[in-house]
């Protein structure tokens, strides 16, 4: 790393030596589904030798929407198996559960105070997530966005690898992060999100004008990591297309087909010219059921280690791991933080 990069990511002083810092999280939501994977988790297991990496299952964000304790208790142990099935490696780097590192609660509260009203009322997440019904979500929806600013700037992150969904966030966390620089002196690095150029936005089975989501109430609107191959057999063909029959490229005219040119293209070597080619004159058929067994064959491995994992009962003991870990370096933050305020810092 440069001392340029550094003073272009607002990197405080002494810490020009060390690798990049990357932190990303999912939430425990729902179903851990085929877009959360393209989009980031794949990202997170390739990065994590490269960076020195940071991934956390952020349950305190699932709260933002009405949860039940058996589900959040199913899903923070299935979405964390999960994330472990696709290759994130605790051997490199830091995986832990969110509500086990307070700092991040604190700091988020902390992170209110340089945040402004209007900044989160122009959030478009929270737009589309409140479907217009405003006056009835929770507050937490709409504050979402400045503990997503608190769990990023807590560890020194450079990079955020997220879907192209959350590049809103992550211009708002720089904004957070330097209002708060200008105004109590350097504290925080401004983070940029890492956002790549394939599998980024992978849209909806049902609706391509909406991304593949975990928490829809049509789990036929996404492929699940778990889905036994015979439902994403289903899925995919049911999956919505047009009316014609051009297996073609072309996102404004054909958004249902595009999206599904883009997950055969990420589940498998082929390119997206190649895959036009290969299906010319035949239908969407083949295309169909050739995708389905891509998407299976993409799937399976991470299935078999899914169950490999679960079985051995590791998670709990890596979480804990994690956590410990996570907790030295939040603890020194949000200390220099308080310290910086004016706070007492015993
Ligand atoms: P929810 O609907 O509850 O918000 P989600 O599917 O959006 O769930 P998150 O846990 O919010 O999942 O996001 C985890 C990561 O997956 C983020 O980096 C996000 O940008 C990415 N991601 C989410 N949906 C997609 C998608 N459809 N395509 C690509 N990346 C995605
Ligand atoms: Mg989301």
């Amino acid at each position: 790393m440069t001392a340029t990069t550094t003073t272009q990511t607002g990197s405080p002083a002494g810490t020009t030596e060390r690798r990049q810092r990357v932190f990303s999280g999912i939430q425990p939501s729902g179903n851990f589904h085929l877009g959360n994977y393209l989009g980031a988790i794949r990202n997170w297991a390739n990065q994590q030798y490269q960076y020195e990496s940071i991934f956390c299952i952020v349950d305190l964000h699932a709260l933002s929407l009405d949860i039940t304790r058996e589900s959040m208790m199913q899903n923070i142990t299935s979405v964390a198996n999960t994330v472990l099935a696709a290759g994130v490696d605790p051997e490199h780097c830091i995986f832990f559960v969110q509500s086990d590192v307070h700092e991040h609660a604190e700091l988020c509260w902390i992170l209110q105070s340089v945040t402004r009203f209007g900044e989160l009322r122009r959030m478009t997440q929270f737009k589309d997530k409140s479907g217009g019904e405003e006056e009835g979500v929770s507050a937490a929806l709409f504050t979402y966005p400045v503990l997503q600013a608190a769990d990023i700037v807590l560890y020194d992150t450079h990079l955020v690898p997220v879907g192209a969904d959350q590049r809103q966030h992550i211009e708002l966390t720089r904004d957070i992060a330097y209002r708060f620089n200008q105004r109590f002196g350097q504290t925080f690095v401004l983070p940029q999100a890492d956002i790549k150029e394939h599998g980024a936005r992978i849209m909806s089975l049902d609706d391509a004008s909406k991304k593949m989501s975990k928490s829809s109430s049509n789990a036929g609107s996404y492929i699940a990591m778990l889905d036994a191959p015979d439902v994403i057999r289903k899925k995919i063909s049911r999956a919505v297309t047009d009316s014609g029959r051009e297996v073609k490229f072309d996102p404004q005219n054909k958004p249902e087909v595009s999206n599904l040119i883009s997950i055969y293209a990420e589940c498998s070597d082929k390119t997206i010219a190649e895959i036009e080619a290969q299906y010319e004159g035949q239908g969407y058929g083949p295309f169909k059921k050739d995708l389905a067994e891509a998407v299976v064959a993409t799937l399976e491995p991470i299935q078999i280690r899914y169950h490999e994992i679960r079985q051995s009962g590791e998670l709990y003991e890596v979480l804990k791991q994690g956590k410990e870990r996570a907790a030295v370096q939040a603890d020194a933050m949000l200390k220099q933080v308080k310290e910086k305020m004016g706070f007492i810092v015993l």
